[in-house]
């Protein structure tokens, strides 16, 4: 059994099989091989040694060509590597003791190594694990060939572990079949943590390495709350965890039914608004089960999930029209395109080196028009068909503001000429998420009907702290005073020009602050589906004036953390069970 301590991003408990996710998205499951064939197994093991071999023989000879000196001590390295006898030996042991497959059988042997090598505080050991997975890779590829076994493949229930995900792999997921997500790096508002809370499944990222130290067989328990990832865990331990699960699950069916239809109103007669974050279509039920009131950030990035191809109109309209229709009277804000970044990219053009500082989202729209107008008819003509509100993402200076409602207006005429109906009065909001933004947040607000507060990114811009890097993960401050100022000057704008400020970043479905943005005077919270009831048990929990004066008080402390315990002491006492 082992214990491993991450940033537990989705609450829950998920026990199941692991699933291991390399970054050549290969799964070796555990395996086994009837007597009869063990022979030609090992032979197809032998067979894949030759080949991989063969393979760093070209890659060698190919650099001698182009260098002219043998400087190819690495590529030599592996060759050894994968003829050594002993090595060789512990994995047939495997196969012909344990019947394990020829692939599980590698993946076990070279895991070991990996393992041992990264518990030696020698940098030249710990250097060689990078090798070691490489042959690894190698190997398994030949070894697999055509048997690879994707992930949209599942046919059990499992845990995903992975390095990371990427938003197309997580996108194709079969939600049904996850049971929690373990990952090595990322932070709360990485895409896999987000990803992870929009389907309800229990997650800890930011665990280091633990896709290289589980394999396929093992059994894992992901404790979302407490950051936990237990590997093969004993009996005991699985039936404990179990336990805290169903009463985790019991506690939230409780909340959901308790609170479903209930408004959000605090004591003493306040009423906000709670809204539900979606990525997919098909989560609007997600968000209607727990009592969301709109839906106030549609991520539209998955639209252009298929490599090679844009969508056409047709598709995004098709996409729109239903939501609209199914949210009725409610609102479904539609976020324009935010590719770039840690998203996917709209073409697969040249890397960039600061891609969070590049073209990402709205940027990204102007330098492609076509795609970003092939987007706006489609929203606007699904505006006929239900409540729907379009938003700008990544809005830093008002040139941007007028340019995207200038295309906007353009886009409004051309579907006028076409005799096509739209919403006349749709109304445009944009996403404050770059601190340029919120600092002309007296400006911006006169040109715009709503704000929608991205702290995800916010967050970042005003600290310099990449949002996914678990490294500086407890740099990540939302309570920091620089963020807090800016958040309370955008929402005192829309205040006095009387337009909604919203939030949609995931500060806003994280109960530790919801007292202190209630106090702050937000209107529209925006957040994960399954969050909904707990936020909303708060804010029925507290009065207004309470919360005004937990706000101006946090609003004099000097920094994050004395306001994280402030608050995390505050919300305790008035509700024992978010004591954390
Ligand atoms: C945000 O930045 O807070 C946000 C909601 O947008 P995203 O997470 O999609 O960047
Ligand atoms: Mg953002």
């Amino acid at each position: 059994m082992e214990i491993k301590k991450g940033i537990g991003v989705s609450p829950g408990i998920g026990i199941a099989r692991a699933f291991v996710l390399d970054s050549e998205k290969y799964r070796i499951p555990l395996r086994y091989v009837n007597e009869k064939d063990i022979k030609n197994e090992i032979e197809r093991f032998e067979e894949a040694v030759r080949n991989a071999t063969k393979e760093l023989e070209n890659i060698r000879k190919r650099f001698l060509r182009r260098f002219r000196d043998d400087a190819t001590p690495i590529v030599e390295g592996h060759i050894k590597m994968l003829q050594d006898e002993h090595l060789k030996t512990q994995i047939l042991e495997f196969v012909k003791n344990n019947k394990y497959s020829p692939e599980y059988a590698v993946s076990r042997v070279f895991r070991r190594y990996v393992k041992t090598l990264s518990g030696s505080n020698d940098p030249l050991f710990t250097n060689r694990i990078q090798d070691i997975n490489d042959i690894e890779r190698r190997l398994l590829k030949n070894l697999l060939e055509e048997r690879r076994e994707e992930l949209t493949d599942l046919t059990e229930q499992v845990v995903l572990v992975a390095h990371d995900l990427t938003p197309t792999q997580t996108i194709a997921l079969d939600r049904h079949k996850i049971k929690g997500f373990a990952t090595d790096v990322g932070g709360r508002t990485s895409h896999t943590a987000i990803i992870a809370r929009m389907l309800g499944i229990p997650a800890v990222v930011g665990l280091n390495n633990i896709s290289f130290d589980v394999s396929g067989s093992d059994t894992i328990i992901v404790d979302g709350h407490n950051g936990i990832v237990i590997t093969n865990p004993d009996e005991e331990t699985v039936k404990k965890y179990a336990a805290m699960g169903e009463s985790f699950s019991i506690f939230e069916k409780k909340l959901v039914d308790e609170l479903k239809n209930q408004p959000a109103v605090t004591k003493d007669g306040y009423e906000v608004s709670i809204y539900a974050n979606i990525e997919l279509p098909q989560e609007i039920q997600l968000a209607l089960k727990y009592g969301a009131k709109g839906i106030g950030l549609l991520r539209t990035e998955f639209l252009y999930n298929t490599p090679q191809r844009l969508p056409i109109e047709r598709e995004h309209f098709d996409i729109y029209k239903k939501i609209a229709v199914q949210s009725g009277e409610k609102e479904v804000v539609i976020r324009t395109l935010d590719l770039g970044a840690d998203k996917m990219e709209v073409n697969n053009g040249s890397k960039e080196k600061n891609p969070f500082l590049g073209c990402r989202a709205i940027r990204l729209a102007f330098q492609q028009p076509q795609v970003f107008r092939t987007q706006l008819r489609a929203i606007l003509r699904a505006s006929e068909y239900g409540n729907t509100s379009i938003m700008f993402p990544m809005i830093s200076s008002m040139d941007e503001l007028i340019k995207a409602k200038d295309m906007l207006a353009e886009v409004k005429n051309e579907l006028r000429a076409d005799k096509i109906p739209f919403n006349e009065n749709i109304r445009v909001g944009i996403m404050i998420e770059v601190p340029s933004a919120a600092l002309i947040a007296d400006l911006l607000i006169t040109q715009v009907d709503f704000f929608s507060i991205g702290t995800n990114d916010l967050i970042q811009y005003t600290l310099a702290v990449d949002r996914g890097n678990e490294r500086v993960a407890s740099l990540y401050q939302p309570t920091h005073p620089a963020v807090l100022r800016l958040i309370k000057k955008v929402i005192d704008e829309g205040a006095k020009h009387h337009k909604t400020v919203a939030m949609c970043g995931e500060m806003s479905g994280d109960w530790l602050y919801t007292i202190l943005l209630l106090g702050l005077g937000l209107k529209v919270f925006s957040m994960a589906p399954i969050v909904i009831p707990e936020i909303k048990k708060i804010i029925r929990s507290v009065t207004y004036a309470e919360a005004k004066k937990i706000s101006n008080e946090v609003m004099s402390f000097q920094n994050a953390q004395e306001t994280l315990d402030y608050l995390k002491k505050y919300t305790a006492q008035i509700l024992p069970q978010f004591s954390s």
